[in-house]
């Protein structure tokens, strides 16, 4: 299971950065299927440079359980706190993926508006450092500050960090890769909707409730396109 999971927390990396979710910075983490007080996140890299070497454990408050002279994500505690929180998430992305940035800082709330993106119906978050923390520099650099945002994402599918980025979590790692690449499609389908002029007719919550039915848990067919998208350069990860 162990392997089968790292190797997946290797190509969640290259896949999010592929499909335009992360660039230089951003990170995916897994709980651990060993010890659900843990998870494995990447050290200080950017994720398209992510190897099997690069992945640490953390305990659920963000200590580096083998650092081993690493050194880690300076926002591992969005990680740490969210893994606490929500006992039903096993997967989290954080992004500062673009097309969501603007529905951060707006009063235009981000709600599904095709099929593919209908998990966006159970809500979608919103998370203001200035709320309690006046001005920062917007990371979540302590376990305080990521405690707020797993506060303020609740049970919510996707949060959205005001002037920063957004997190998507899942009950798998695979589905919160998915759920990052299209809360980010929506974001830009929703954005030319708006942008036509006219109203926009969203899905409603019995669509979204009856396309929630039919997703498979697995991602079968939209993983296999994603890591075949990295190209014949790059090499999968040995197995151990
Ligand atoms: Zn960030």
């Amino acid at each position: 299971v162990i392997e089968g999971l790292l190797e997946d927390l290797v190509l969640a990396n290259r896949i999010l950065f592929h499909q335009g979710v992360v660039d230089a910075y951003g990170h995916v983490s897994a709980r651990d299927p060993r010890d659900p007080e843990r998870f494995l996140l990447a050290r200080h890299v950017a994720p398209a440079l992510v190897t099997r070497d690069d992945i640490m454990t953390f305990d659920l408050e963000g200590r580096a359980l083998d650092a081993n002279g690493r050194t880690p994500y300076t926002e591992v505690f969005i990680h740490a706190a969210i893994y606490a929180a929500r006992a039903d998430v096993h997967g989290v992305v954080h992004s500062h993926s673009p097309a969501i940035i603007p529905f951060g800082v707006s009063d235009v709330l981000l709600r599904p508006v095709a099929h593919v993106c209908a998990f966006l119906g159970q809500g979608v978050a919103r998370f203001d450092t200035q709320d309690a923390f006046g001005d920062t520099d917007l990371l979540i650099r302590d376990l305080e500050l990521g405690r707020a945002l797993a506060h303020a994402l609740g049970d919510h599918p996707v949060a959205l960090m005001r002037g920063h980025g957004s997190v998507a979590v899942g009950v798998s790692l695979r589905q919160a890769v998915y759920r990052a690449i299209y809360t980010e499609v929506n974001a830009r389908l929703q954005t030319e909707a708006l942008r036509l002029g006219g109203s926009v007719r969203y899905l409603t919550p019995g669509e979204t409730a009856l396309m929630g039915r039919h997703q498979d848990p697995a991602y079968r067919r939209p993983w296999e396109l994603w890591t075949a998208g990295l190209g014949e350069g790059f090499v999968a990860p040995a197995q151990h």
